[in-house]
């Protein structure tokens, strides 16, 4: 079982929507896909630097990871509101650790309202699927892959998720399926 957890409050549609993308995904795998409740996000004050009014982004993986123990999951992903950054980056759409099996996703710079243009929820969910697939597939072990259409590759900005699909090339779903079985989770 993967196991999402709302940093923060967050909408439920959202949430409900990218639970269910990700596990009728991983449904292939035999993996279910659980939405595991919202955790505060006090916890995390300690990543908050006010000189940025951002949140350092590896800071929240080892809680997330403690969190996957409790909850006996092959790997925990949080989705949160705040605005993530890591060192020598402006901000951070998400952060994985694969060895940790933990990873994080933030919707702050997803949301159109961040650009100045109208909200858009359908689209908001679209963009949050992304990034929880990107993110998940390096928890289980993928690299940034070349193909702009492939769901790991590297987004420098909204533009290259926009642009990527949500799913996995076919080079990227072969190694995610090895790496699956390596890691015993698939059946
Ligand atoms: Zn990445
Ligand atoms: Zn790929």
């Amino acid at each position: 079982m993967i196991a999402v957890v709302s940093i923060g409050t967050l909408k439920r549609s959202l949430i409900e929507g990218v639970v269910g993308f990700l596990n009728d995904y991983h449904s292939r795998f035999g993996i279910s896909v659980e939405f595991s409740g919202e955790i505060p996000t006090e916890p995390f004050s300690v990543a908050f630097n006010p000189l940025r009014g951002q949140y350092l982004g590896r800071v929240f993986l080892p809680t997330l990871s403690a969190l996957k123990e409790r909850l006996n999951a092959t790997a925990v992903l949080g989705i949160t509101e705040l605005d993530l950054y890591e060192e020598g980056l402006n901000f951070i759409f998400g952060l994985a650790n694969p060895s940790l099996k933990s990873a994080v996703v933030s919707v702050h710079r997803l949301r159109n309202e961040f650009y100045g243009l109208e909200p858009d929820d359908e689209l908001l969910i679209e963009r949050a699927i992304k990034e929880a697939m990107h993110e998940l597939g390096h928890v289980f072990g993928l690299r940034h892959c070349p193909n702009p259409r492939c769901v790991m590759h590297f987004s420098n900005s909204l533009y290259d998720t926009d642009v990527k699909g949500p799913l996995y090339c076919p080079v990227c779903e072969e190694k995610l399926e090895a790496n699956l079985r390596k890691l015993g989770v698939f059946p």
